[in-house]
């Protein structure tokens, strides 16, 4: 076996070195098959002046399946999903680099358009700022991998996935130091050191085995764990993508330190988080939904399988909010003059990938009055007292944790208890029309799906370089500033989408992250499902507004097949390998740097005109509740697409007659390019829905309005009577895509219509629109608009600078160049690169 592992590590070696830094490929370096994380404590502080964060993670782990004395894969320490990975992958050869793609499953990108990044590969710095090798120390120089071999040949490499951090010390934790600690343990009597080291770990193995309703004094005793002296430094060395550990003479896993304390800090230029300042000009710093996740903000195990609960401490100056995936609302400690202490926890296990961080000067923003007509304070920690917690032994298919699913209260639970964050100048806005959407939306996904997965939400608006309109983390959601603007239908559907993602995306997740359309194809299907009931719409009316949305969706899909590569329009890329990794764990993320990629929607669309061709197939009534019965079944789990195919098609058997199979669905809409055939057929009958034909009628009055005007241009104006219909927001999303499409429309009728429909005050994606119809007729004296949209909607921008330099027109160049002028500091760097590779 130590051969065996032996090899695996040297391939994983291999495998760094001989990536080549120009491809947009992402690897996933840890051996998570060797050592499993199960908990991370963070203790950081937060310092604004430097833009670093330092301090120490503790790393909590069992060890992994393919380490196990005699035992065979799956049992013991592996007890998650990935028992299932492991059986069925236990022959595979070593380091077969398996394609794997895309960022967290949670990303939520703006990307309706292509944007036709050619050449754009590659979101990493040409010149390795990636590399944090230079930081190395403890063993020697990380360049040097031959040095490593001399040195540790026969040790085993405990391998984290981490870059952009300067790794200060690593040392192996005396967890039986901890005073009261001896209960975790069946043998009190310890001889020599090798007893000793089987103490710890025995100690840690009972700690992260405890059972779910013991779960406070786990949080504890891991509090205490993470506090508890050193007793030896560990070896270790940074490769650019990995940090990689070892201890003298320890050469299996199962006989290597359980717990172990990593010192280090973050490099301002890392890309885990932006600093920046927030809408009010001031400092703040978040987590932005990166390809590389939060390896730039702590060492970790990113493969999905490495599901673990965390808890963090965040220590800063006392001016600053600091919110951040945790079940606890957490209320700051004062430790001295201007700095607080904030401290947050999970006890749900889920990837590290997911972990989510913001600290600003946020305000939060309040109802000014009525607050009775929701039950929202109830706490998790209320509802998960011992008194009632009744946790039903063996109900749920994941590894044991507190769940919800199993509480009776929590069920019922309408709506969780939720605050909104926003900056001091966004604060109004918010008031105005997010705070009364939260209750109805989130009510709304519970009328849907059932029990919330997590216990509570915080929304915040993040600062104006946010590349996306939101983002989805456990127990907290990103609003870009862009949905506050218009009514309510851009902040309620972005907001239903991001709520969708607690139960696809966080509490259901990919198994292998090429699937990306799991967890967004279903929040795409079923933001248009819980926004028709926040609405209360009657059923004729939602379903009219749906088919709408479904032209609108057909339309961008039909664009994008056509201008992005084949290759990057596949649901599963992998095929029938998806989900593998390698016999240590490690896999690479095909196109994970891909800019390109970051800025498509093919996976959104075509996901979820699956799920909405299922649904129209099955029956609506029939698939929710078959949706509901999936949730109950598979929530604390990754899956892969046929874990729902395949219970879909057993749940209803009779659909089977209906040439619905698993094997045809993979065919058709998961495994091929392009836009798969079942789809072509469908997408006819929108045309024929009533909004359509109303947006239609209005396109034939202005084109008619646009003719007339023209003719009259040398004669004397006289107004023109044309009675043109009020229309909702994706209506007039539609019309102005289909003017979009005339030659020529004359400043008159651009005039007329922006009047008629008060386009500066409609929704971003409505202004948005309105900005490639002034760039396309030169309408100068609205370019005000375009340069508001660019600093303003920066979520949605990118696209607009493309239109801005396609036409060749001096006028249109100079704005596009000034207005990235002022926005390009700010800019993410996938985004700025995009721009930049459009402008010069
Ligand atoms: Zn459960």
């Amino acid at each position: 076996m130590t051969e065996n592992l032996q090899s695996c590590c040297l391939a994983n070696w291999k495998m760094e070195m001989e990536l080549d830094p120009a491809k947009d490929d992402l690897p996933l370096m840890a051996n998570t098959r060797h050592m499993l994380v199960k908990h991370y404590v963070l203790d950081l502080d937060v310092d604004f002046k430097s833009q670093v964060i330092e301090g120490t993670i503790v790393l909590f782990f069992e060890p992994g399946s393919r380490c196990k004395k005699g035992g065979s894969a799956g049992e013991g320490a592996c007890l998650s999903q990935s028992d299932e990975t492991c059986k069925i992958r236990a022959s595979e050869p070593c380091h077969s680099p398996v394609t794997n793609v895309s960022a967290r499953s949670s990303k939520t990108g703006y990307n309706d358009f292509a944007v036709c990044a050619k050449g754009e590969k590659d979101t990493s710095d040409k010149n390795g700022n990636h590399s944090n090798g230079e930081q190395a120390s403890g063993i020697s120089s990380s360049k040097n991998c031959c040095d490593i071999e001399n040195h540790g040949s026969e040790d085993f490499l405990l391998v984290l996935d981490c870059c952009d951090l300067s790794v200060l010390k690593v040392e192996e934790v005396d967890v039986a130091a901890v005073p009261g600690i001896e209960k975790f343990t069946r043998s009190a009597k310890l001889t020599d050191a090798e007893e000793l080291r089987n103490l710890r770990n025995q100690i840690v193995h009972e700690l992260v085995t405890l059972p779910a309703d013991r779960w406070r004094e786990q949080l504890y005793y891991y509090t205490r764990c993470s506090q508890a002296p050193g007793c030896g430094e560990l070896l270790f060395s940074t490769g650019t993508w990995s940090l990689m550990i070892r201890k003298a003479e320890v050469q299996a896993p199962r006989d290597f330190p359980c717990a172990i304390r990593i010192w280090y800090k973050t490099k301002p230029e890392g890309r885990s988080v932006t600093w920046t300042t927030d809408q009010s000009s001031r400092p703040c710093v978040y987590t932005m939904g990166s390809p590389i996740n939060n390896r730039a903000l702590f060492p970790c195990q990113e493969p999905p399988v490495a599901m673990s609960t965390w808890q963090t401490t965040v220590r800063t100056a006392s001016c600053f909010v600091v919110l951040m995936s945790g079940e606890n609302s957490a209320e700051p400690a004062q430790l001295q003059e201007g700095l607080l202490s904030w401290y947050y926890y999970v006890t749900m296990p889920m990837p590290a990938s997911t972990f989510t961080i913001a600290i600003g000067c946020w305000t939060e923003v309040k109802q000014e009055s009525h607050t009775a007509d929701v039950r929202t304070n109830n706490e998790f920690s209320s509802l998960f007292s011992r008194a009632d917690l009744r946790l039903i032994e063996g109900s749920c298919g994941h590894v044991a944790y507190p769940c919800r699913f199993q509480n009776p209260a929590a069920s019922s639970q309408l709506v969780i208890p939720h605050r909104v964050f926003a900056p001091w100048c966004l604060k109004d806005r918010c008031a105005e029309i997010l705070l009364e959407l939260i209750p109805q939306c989130l009510s709304a996904a519970h009328a849907t799906l059932g029990t919330h997965p997590f216990s509570r939400l915080d929304v915040l608006i993040v600062p104006s370089n946010f590349s996306s309109l939101g983002m989805a983390s456990p127990h907290i959601i990103f609003l870009s500033q862009s949905v506050l603007t218009g009514g309510s239908h851009l902040c309620g559907t972005r907001l239903c989408h991001e709520i969708a993602h607690a139960w696809f995306g966080l509490a259901i997740g990919a198994r292998d992250w090429t699937e990306e359309w799991i967890s967004e194809g279903f929040a795409t299907y079923l933001e248009d499902v819980f926004w028709a009931v926040a609405q209360q719409l009657p059923h004729d009316e939602a379903r009219e507004q749906q088919e709408l949305k479904a032209l609108l969706r057909w339309r961008r899909l039909r664009d994008e097949v056509q201008n992005s590569e084949e290759e990057l329009q596949v649901l599963r890329p992998n095929k029938e390998n998806t989900g593998e990794v390698s016999e240590s764990g490690t896999c690479i993320i095909k196109h994970g740097l891909n800019a390109e990629k970051i800025f498509m929607q093919v996976h959104y669309l075509k996901g979820y005109f699956l799920l909405q061709s299922l649904a129209k197939r099955i029956g609506e009534a029939t698939y929710f509740e078959f949706l509901r019965k999936f949730v109950q079944k598979f929530h604390g789990q990754l899956i892969l697409s046929q874990d729902f195919l395949y219970m879909l098609l057993e749940d209803i058997p009779e659909q089977k007659g209906y040439g619905l199979s698993v094997e045809n669905i993979i065919r058709a809409w998961l495994d091929t390019s392009g836009i798969p055939k079942p789809l072509l057929e469908e997408c006819q009958t929108w045309d024929q829905c009533r909004l359509v034909r109303q947006v239609n009628d209005e396109v034939t009055k202005w084109i008619q309005v646009n003719q007339r005007a023209r003719k009259r241009s040398k004669r004397k104006r006289r107004q023109d009577e044309v009675a043109f219909q009020k229309l909702l927001p994706d209506q007039l999303v539609l019309l102005l895509e289909s003017l979009l499409e005339e030659k020529t429309l004359c400043l008159r009728t651009l005039q007329c219509l922006e009047k008629t429909y008060h386009l500066d005050e409609q929704d971003s994606e409505v202004r948005h629109r309105w900005c490639e119809l002034v760039v396309k007729h030169k309408y100068t004296t609205r370019y005000a608009d375009i340069e508001k949209f660019l600093k303003e909607d920066q979520a949605m921008g990118v696209y607009l600078y493309g239109e801005l330099m396609v036409n060749e027109d001096a006028k249109q160049q100079e704005l596009a160049y000034k207005c990235f002028a002022a926005t390009q500091k700010q800019m993410d760097v996938s985004s700025a690169k995009v721009v930049a590779e459009m402008l010069f």
